[in-house]
């Protein structure tokens, strides 16, 4: 049996606690026993989202959260700004294209963060915007993004701020009400250690309002059926019933751990493993002066496919690293340490991407990579 050390940004391992609450018998959906679950989970992603406000829950990944953001707030022809700098605030974009949003878009090098003054001049010059999509941690390029500027900036307008933290939230610091974030999603499967296929969304007051108004066609995704039968402590359909006894169980670790100390250990975490990076001779990237915590983008030397290296890693060494992603496959690969991938895990990678990106041909001493890590996390 081949042994597997999953270092992507997504999917991420499942603790076993996790994995066995997911294994318990089935429980029927409307049953006062998933009830309390099912509301347990709402409240405690309250917790992990820091945020007084609705907490709903959707069956699908984190796109599908992100999707029922967009019907639940807007109508055909609305003007809205995409604020992008990789893939995932592209694919804010691509959502709102596939339902007639008209979009104004801000779009920074792959590589570099968003930044908040773009959108203040854009909101000032246009004062129809309904609302302003962007991204925490841009899992494609390693970013991220000043959302407590740019909520300061969206809060004094009519516009909603609307934040995809699918890879950010619990690793990376996310305060929902105190950056003014009305609706922030996220999935099961990065930093809440879950597997994948479930995802939430937080609304606030002011988002609620534009959602009275909204006509884009919605069914599923429906955020007022999801609001009311909470005070049902049920979902509108059959639910993942295993995955929200999972994520029950990983709310319990979070807390247990408290958010502030999961977000240093993951800080010392990406240091390290940045360190390691710069020892082997590597380059980072994405601009450091902005570089996430959850994720680690390495460029690769002249000639190095990084789909190689990816490919190598995980078929010989059974370690799973994510290459680039659209304009940046084959040209770097991504490192993440988010959820429950822990300092172990990140040894055994860094250790055998010097041996792999050595056999390349790129001159790398064995043990450099790890030698550093190690000193920083001594430090
Ligand atoms: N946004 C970000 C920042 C992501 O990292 C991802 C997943 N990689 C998504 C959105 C999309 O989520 P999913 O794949 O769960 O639909």
């Amino acid at each position: 049996m081949k042994k597997y050390f999953l270092l992507t940004p997504g999917p991420t391992p499942v603790p076993p606690e996790v994995s066995s609450a997911e294994a318990q018998p089935i429980l029927h959906h409307r049953t006062s026993e998933f009830g309390k679950i099912f509301v347990e989970v709402i409240e405690g992603m309250k917790y992990v989202f820091q945020t007084k406000n609705d907490v709903l829950m959707v069956t699908g990944s984190g796109t599908a959260a992100m999707e029922a953001a967009v019907v639940n707030l807007l109508s055909a022809g609305d003007e809205v700004i995409v604020a992008s700098c990789g893939n995932f605030g592209d694919r804010w974009e691509n959502i709102c294209n596939a339902y007639g949003v008209k979009v104004h878009k801000i779009a920074v090098e792959w590589g570099q963060a968003i930044n908040p003054k773009d959108i203040e001049n854009l909101l000032k010059q246009n004062k129809n915007i309904k609302a302003v999509f962007t991204t925490h941690t841009e899992t494609s390029t390693g970013i991220v993004n000043d959302i407590e500027a740019i909520g300061k900036i969206v809060k004094n307008t009519d516009a909603v701020l609307v934040v995809d933290t699918v890879s950010g939230l619990v690793n990376q610091k996310f305060l929902t009400d105190e950056w003014n974030v009305d609706v922030a999603v996220t999935g099961s499967q990065k930093g809440l250690m879950c597997p994948p296929g479930l995802s939430f969304a937080t609304v606030s007051s002011k988002a609620w309002q534009l959602v009275e108004k909204s006509t884009l066609p919605k069914f599923y995704l429906d955020f007022k059926k999801m609001r009311k039968s909470i005070d049902n402590k049920e979902t509108p359909f059959t639910p993942a019933v295993s995955l929200v006894v999972a994520i029950h169980k990983a709310i319990e670790i979070i807390k247990e751990k408290t958010l502030q100390k999961i977000w240093e250990d993951t800080e010392k975490l990406a240091k390290a493993t940045r360190a390691a990076i710069k020892a082997m001779g590597l380059k980072i990237f994405c601009d450091e002066k902005h570089i996430s915590n959850v994720v680690t983008p390495i460029s690769m030397p002249e000639g190095i496919d990084g789909q190689k290296v990816v490919k190598t890693l995980r078929e010989e060494f059974g370690v799973s690293i994510a290459g680039g992603q659209g304009k940046l496959r084959g040209k770097i690969v991504r490192i993440a340490h988010m959820g429950y991938i822990d300092k172990t895990d990140l040894v055994v990678g860094i250790s055998f991407l010097e041996v792999v990106l050595k056999r390349f041909g790129v001159n790398i001493e064995i043990g450099s990579g790890t030698k550093a890590f190690q000193q920083v996390l001594e430090e």
